[in-house]
């Protein structure tokens, strides 16, 4: 019989990201059938869902990301970014993601595929505020809630030095989340935590001067969650002192105030931006047919097919995760989306994808969690919940995002540290 090479016949697939859909789809694909190369300018993937609780203290930074190249698998990783297709030549354009490239290393390199799968998420919408780049955090990587943790403790050590009037003390204590979606509510809730308890026994000579503030322009907190749960979140933050300002238009942010149409200059010493999405600029660049209504996202078929500018089908690239939307329907920017997608488009491409045999792609809502602070939540979407019943449907959320062994003992072992002696607070 003569001898025939199964590794030469693979085909090509490019991964365009390493966040939440890129690397389950990298996990997921038979790599006796298909060489897998992912190109992302991050080589690792954030656990988007525990940042919040890792910047401030909760988790270790090692279990809030995995690294691309840790998966058990034949995957090749290019650090790069991606900055053009050409979907007729079938190749991609892309740059070395480095600040500063050996003289050696071409500026550019393009690669050649069978199957492109677009994944490229989204970048963080500052809505073109001025001040906002410059002087606001962010909570979209392990890096960001690095910083995050970093600066909490900065503000307090400053907030320590002695001569500082009590108006000084509480403009550098003042921590500013701007948006009350999930993830402003969950980090503003988190912080509570933190300063009501570790924060008061390490800094009890300026404990009552700090202060959370929540900022979002619409008129209520959690905007996807039904009106009685924003009720109760809201209740809820009123108890812990966290101030909601709802309807604020923030019109500049410098290094030691926000400034609201409204309320006119309020001072702070930190700002967390946390206002949602907006394309990358590779899926801005890229000719093909995109979302009219939101955010112009990429838009597929039912089969996660990309669609060509004419709305033709593309039969080798797909898109997922928060850079694409199916055509004609509107799913939410979660990592629920992404991973049900990759998982869906892993399966139908190792069982070498045929539009006859595979069922089309159909999303499974699942219930949606917010976190209160003071072991309170809500959960919108299987009969609503509030109070502890949330608080432990949350965390248990937490627990079912971490994908090794590791990182489940890790988690386990975090909240047992918490009750046991606290937080950890220096950063690392
Ligand atoms: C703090 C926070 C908490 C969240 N909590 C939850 C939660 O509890 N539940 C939930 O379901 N969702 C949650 N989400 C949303 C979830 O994280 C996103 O929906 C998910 O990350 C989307 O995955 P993705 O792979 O599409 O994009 P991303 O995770 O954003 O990854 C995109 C990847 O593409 C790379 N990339 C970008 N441009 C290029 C390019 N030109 N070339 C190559 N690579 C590129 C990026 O570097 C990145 O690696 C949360 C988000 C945040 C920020």
């Amino acid at each position: 019989m003569p001898y025939v090479n199964k590794q030469a016949n693979r085909k090509r697939v490019i991964i365009v990201g390493t966040g939440w859909a890129g690397s389950t789809l990298a996990g997921n694909l038979d790599d006796k059938k298909f060489k897998v190369t992912v190109v992302s300018p991050e080589d690792t993937t954030p656990y988007t869902p525990l940042l919040a609780s890792a910047a401030c203290g909760l988790y270790d930074f090692s279990i809030v990301e995995t690294p691309i190249r840790h998966q058990n698998r034949d995957v090749r990783y290019i650090k790069a970014r991606v900055e053009d297709v050409d979907f007729s030549a079938k190749t991609c354009k892309c740059v070395p993601a480095f600040d500063k490239l050996p003289e050696t290393v071409a500026s550019h390199f393009s690669l050649s595929y069978d199957h492109l799968v677009l994944a490229p998420g989204c970048t963080n919408n500052t809505f073109g505020t001025p001040g906002v780049a410059e002087n606001a955090m962010f909570v979209r990587t392990a890096r960001d809630a690095k910083a995050i943790q970093a600066r909490i403790q900065d503000s307090f050590e400053r907030a320590s030095i002695p001569g500082l009037s009590g108006q000084e003390i509480r403009d550098i204590l003042h921590f500013v989340i701007v948006g009350a979606g999930p993830t402003g509510v969950e980090i503003s809730s988190e912080l509570s935590d933190l300063f009501s308890h570790d924060y008061a026994r390490l800094y009890p000579h300026i404990k009552k001067y700090a202060r959370i503030s929540i900022h979002d322009i619409a008129p209520n907190v959690l905007g996807g969650f039904d009106q009685q749960l924003q009720d109760y979140a809201m209740n809820s933050f009123d108890k812990r002192d966290v101030e909601v300002v709802t309807g604020s238009h923030i019109e500049k942010v410098d290094d030691k105030a926000i400034y609201t149409k409204e309320l006119g200059r309020i001072p702070c010493g930190m700002v967390i931006w946390s206002t949602g999405n907006k394309v990358t600029s590779l899926a801005e660049r890229l000719h093909c047919k995109k979302a009219e209504k939101g955010m112009p996202r990429l838009l597929t078929d039912n089969f996660l097919r990309l669609k060509g500018e004419n709305g033709q089908v593309l039969p080798d690239v797909f898109a997922l995760g928060d850079a694409a939307d199916i055509e004609g329907s509107s799913l939410p920017t979660t990592a629920e989306v992404a991973c049900q997608k990759a998982n869906w488009l892993g399966a139908a491409l190792n069982k070498d994808f045929d539009e006859s045999t595979v069922n089309q792609f159909e999303y499974k809502q699942k219930a949606i969690v917010a976190y209160l602070g003071h072991s309170d939540g809500v959960i919108a979407g299987k009969g609503d919940y509030t109070g502890a019943e949330a608080w432990v449907a949350w965390r248990s959320k937490n627990f079912l995002w971490t994908r090794t062994w590791r990182q489940r003992v890790s988690v386990i072992v975090s909240w047992i540290l918490d009750r046991l002696s606290g937080r950890t607070i220096a950063p690392k």
